[in-house]
């Protein structure tokens, strides 16, 4: 097959933006057509220290030089000193490590079911899910996504999954059953559209789980490592899960992922239950543990929370500004949202045509992802953009209206 410049080879499964980067700085990238771009996308809350962090780039450098790839058919110190460090800063006692939030994802699921077959209840395997999840996109967490536009022409989805409607404890209620093993949600929604119900809705789950001995699961691939302001989104919610996911900004930007649970949900998991070639390996876990090594340091989410605050305030006051574009600010820390009036897409256009780039995310809402180390002159320059873009869109809209 012949190749030009028109023709990519590259599956078409994303709706890629026409615009490339060849380095980036910071909260800044710099694209292949000159400009300089601010970038509330972090890699889709991945880079949350921002790009080419000098303590992470210095912890590859070195790594690279001794050892990029190991088995775990060996001993990991570093991978141990992780792993350690992550059970120190939440309910955890074992970790397994992966590549991807979806191996997470897996991960959780399978500790979930094996924890009752090893108590003798294979029978129990069901796990129940909510309306808007996003777990991933691999068969198992598709079925656990639920999503009919994402499963389509995949043949049977994975039995096991029952959804239920976000925030209804009622039906939560009703949909435990005697093959039920577990609960799996996310602490704050990010691809269904930055939604979260009530902290006592989080309370009756913890209290539907104890009562019938279920497990319950955190999905913090999304709202872990930082992005709602704490280390790990439970922690805000005030609900402790058995079993939580991490992954997107575990690494910083090295592919990385981590299922966490307790001693007692995890004994189920032996020699030979689970498994990964890459998992854990030493750059990943170099990536890793540098990533916390700057998390770690006080007052690093002291500053994620002033800034959710002030870029909070900030939208809020562009949405009282231009009703006729936006409707709403929602979310945590720097996982936040707008709600648009108008198409998101164009709203994300137009922010790109600014030089800001932001996500879609479900129910119309775009996300504002900054990396956590942005500063506050940023955030000014973003609202800025956002401010031209409002009253572009809005000039649009007045020009069909007469038309
Ligand atoms: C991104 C995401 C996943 C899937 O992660 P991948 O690394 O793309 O497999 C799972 N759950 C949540 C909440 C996510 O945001």
């Amino acid at each position: 097959m012949t190749t030009t410049a028109t023709t990519s080879h590259l599956l078409p499964v994303f709706a890629r933006a026409d615009v490339a980067f060849e380095r980036g700085e910071g909260a800044w990238l710099f694209g292949t057509d000159g400009e300089r771009y601010l970038d509330f996308t972090s890699g889709v809350a991945v880079n949350a220290l921002g790009h080419a962090h000098p303590h992470l780039v210095a912890a590859l450098q070195e790594q690279a030089t001794k050892l990029w790839h190991m088995s775990n058919l060996f001993k990991s110190p570093d991978g141990e000193r992780l792993a350690a460090r992550l059970c120190e800063q939440s309910f955890a006692d074992k970790v397994f490590f992966c590549n991807s939030g979806a191996e997470a994802m897996e991960c959780a699921i399978k500790i979930t079911r094996r924890y009752h077959a090893m108590k003798g209840h294979p029978e129990r395997y069901r796990i129940i899910t909510f309306e808007g999840a996003f777990h991933g996109r691999t068969l198992a967490t598709l079925a656990a996504t639920g999503a009919a536009k994402y499963l389509e022409g995949f043949g049977p989805p994975m039995d096991g999954f029952d959804q239920v409607p976000l925030g209804d404890v009622e039906a939560v209620k009703k949909a435990v059953g005697p093959g039920t093993a577990g609960i799996l949600i996310e602490p704050l929604q990010g691809e269904g559209g930055v939604r979260a119900p009530d902290n006592s809705f989080f309370r009756a789950l913890r209290q539907i789980c104890d009562d019938n001995g279920l497990l319950l699961i955190f999905d913090e691939v999304q709202t872990g490592m930082g992005r709602t302001g704490e280390l790990f989104a439970y922690k805000r919610v005030g609900v402790t899960p058995d079993v939580m996911s991490l992954a997107k900004a575990l690494g910083g930007g090295f592919p990385m992922g981590a299922c966490l649970a307790t001693a007692e949900a995890a004994a189920a998991m032996t020699p030979g239950s689970h498994g990964s070639t890459f998992g854990g390996n030493p750059l990943a876990v170099a990536a890793a543990n540098a990533v916390l090594d700057v998390m770690l340091k006080p007052g690093f989410f002291d500053h994620a929370k002033k800034m959710s605050l002030l870029l909070k305030q900030k939208l809020a006051s562009v949405v009282d500004r231009h009703a006729n574009v936006l409707s709403e600010v929602r979310g945590e820390g720097l996982l936040l949202g707008v709600k648009a009036v108008v198409p998101a897409g164009d709203l994300i256009a137009a922010l790109r045509n600014e030089k800001l780039l932001t996500v879609a995310a479900g129910d119309n809402v775009v996300r504002f992802l900054p990396p956590l180390i942005v500063t506050e002159a940023e955030l000014d320059e973003a609202v800025q953009r956002l401010e031209r873009a409002c009253v572009a869109l809005s000039g649009k809209a007045k020009v069909e209206a007469a038309q």
